[in-house]
């Protein structure tokens, strides 16, 4: 028995699954997960001590490639001066005042722990500051697993919101509307029938969790002008794509502000931190300044800090995203010309650097398109890329990302690994 099925058969016993993140269990790809041992550059290694290129970065965070040694004697330097104070630090003011400069829809901005607690507390501002119930999401974009997140669309526009998750009661679920990503008119009809009780609008700018989509521009304005014309607070979950489609974050792409973001993966560097913040009329509403409540123990952690500051300042190198973005864009376009030749229906798409691989002939706009991708095709891709020493995300519902760790001959093996793995697909 291999070592990763050995832990796999441990684990189950104690873990529920085994894995403490559900995607980890391999459940829709099968087979059995991979247990990390360590981690450089672009790779890691399992049980087994087999190497893997890694394309999912800890699903964002590792936009730097593993143990930079920058980040490292970061985290180094502080761990011996303390882990957490439960009192506040100069370096949570760097952090803050280096977002804000960074991505300057941000005028104030608070430190928290993980993306769900970043989406669940913007919301609650969201709903403190507006005095509404009311918040809107879309199909396909996920924001974390708070109760008022989980939720699918009800049989009509008019009806209310059902919860994808057991233990999510209807009473919660009835606030959210799910609509359509990308489709303007059913938002536009949504506000015309009850804009005016609509707290917020949360939405992932470019979509990451249903594999990549682009959001379109069309679609974006209308959500500003809409917010904007009933008063409803425009949130931008961009946990994963801030810092990774740009320095900027999408809303530096697209040219819009939103009143409120929510940013993670990236700012953590690879450790606990996220953050939300936006318009300081809105932020103003949040305790100790005001009446939305809001705290957390190990908010600002100094160790989290320090990863998410030295992570940070190296990705305002000059070109840096000009250089992932390119990076990106050529294992996007290999895999899609080895794909052509062995003539399987595939495509992908990049932005900066995360990526999207669909076995279906054109680029998906919605998730209603994404679940129409060959998604047994995909599960004999990734596997037979998994055992030629590449791993991709193993859903073909998920995203991909490259770091500046992976380098021209990093991109070119996994080329190479996929021409056979095409090859033997078509075969
Ligand atoms: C990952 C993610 C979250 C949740 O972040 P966690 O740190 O896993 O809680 C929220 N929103 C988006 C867009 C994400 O990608």
């Amino acid at each position: 028995m291999s070592k990763n099925q050995a832990l796999f058969e441990r684990a189950q016993r104690t873990i529920p699954g085994g894995v403490n993140s559900p995607v980890r269990a391999f459940r829709s790809v099968g087979g059995t997960p991979r247990f990390i041992e360590r981690a450089h550059g672009p790779y890691f290694w399992d049980a087994d001590d087999k190497r893997y290129i890694d394309y999912i970065g800890s699903w964002g965070p590792m936009i730097l490639g593993h143990v930079h040694p920058d980040v490292l004697a970061a985290v180094q330097r502080v761990l011996a001066q303390g882990f957490s104070f439960g009192a506040p630090t100069e370096a949570e003011i760097e952090i803050a005042e280096e977002i804000c400069k960074l991505v300057p829809s941000i005028e104030q901005v608070r430190m928290v722990s993980s993306g769900t607690e970043a989406t669940m507390s913007a919301l609650r501002l969201a709903r403190g500051f507006t005095g509404r119930s009311r918040i809107i999401k879309f199909e396909g974009c996920y924001h974390g697993h708070a109760d008022s997140l989980l939720v699918k669309a009800g049989s009509g526009l008019l009806t209310f919101g059902n919860p994808t998750s057991a233990g999510v009661p209807a009473d919660i679920a009835k606030h959210t509307t799910v609509l359509e990503y990308n489709n303007v008119e059913q938002l536009n009809e949504a506000f015309k029938a009850f804009g005016a009780e609509v707290a917020s609008v949360i939405v992932e700018p470019v979509a990451g969790n249903m594999n990549l989509v682009r959001a379109t521009p069309e679609f974006l304005n209308a959500l500003r002008e809409r917010c904007t014309e009933y008063g409803t607070v425009l949130i931008f979950d961009e946990v994963m794509c801030g810092f990774r489609v740009a320095l900027g974050g999408a809303q530096e792409v697209y040219g819009i502000k939103p009143d409120l973001t929510c940013l993670g993966k990236v700012i953590g560097g690879g450790m606990p931190a996220a953050a939300f913040g936006g318009r300081r009329d809105i932020m103003a509403h949040l305790a100790p300044l005001g009446g939305v409540y809001q705290a957390g123990t190990l908010s600002g952690n100094p160790i989290a800090v320090a990863a998410g500051l030295a992570t940070l300042r190296l990705i305002q190198r000059p070109g840096f995203y000009d250089d992932l973005a390119k990076q990106t864009r050529k294992l996007v376009d290999g895999l899609t010309a080895a794909a052509r030749e062995a003539r399987i229906p595939f495509c992908a798409d990049s932005i900066g650097g995360m990526f999207g691989l669909y076995f279906s002939e054109q680029v998906p706009a919605s998730f209603a398109q994404i679940q129409q991708g060959n998604t047994l095709r995909f599960n004999a891709f990734f596997h037979a890329m998994l055992d030629a020493g590449v791993y991709f995300a193993p859903s073909a519902f998920e995203a991909g990302f490259v770091s500046s760790a992976h380098d021209d001959a990093v991109i070119g093996a996994t080329l190479d690994a996929a021409r056979g793995v095409f090859a033997s697909l078509s075969a």
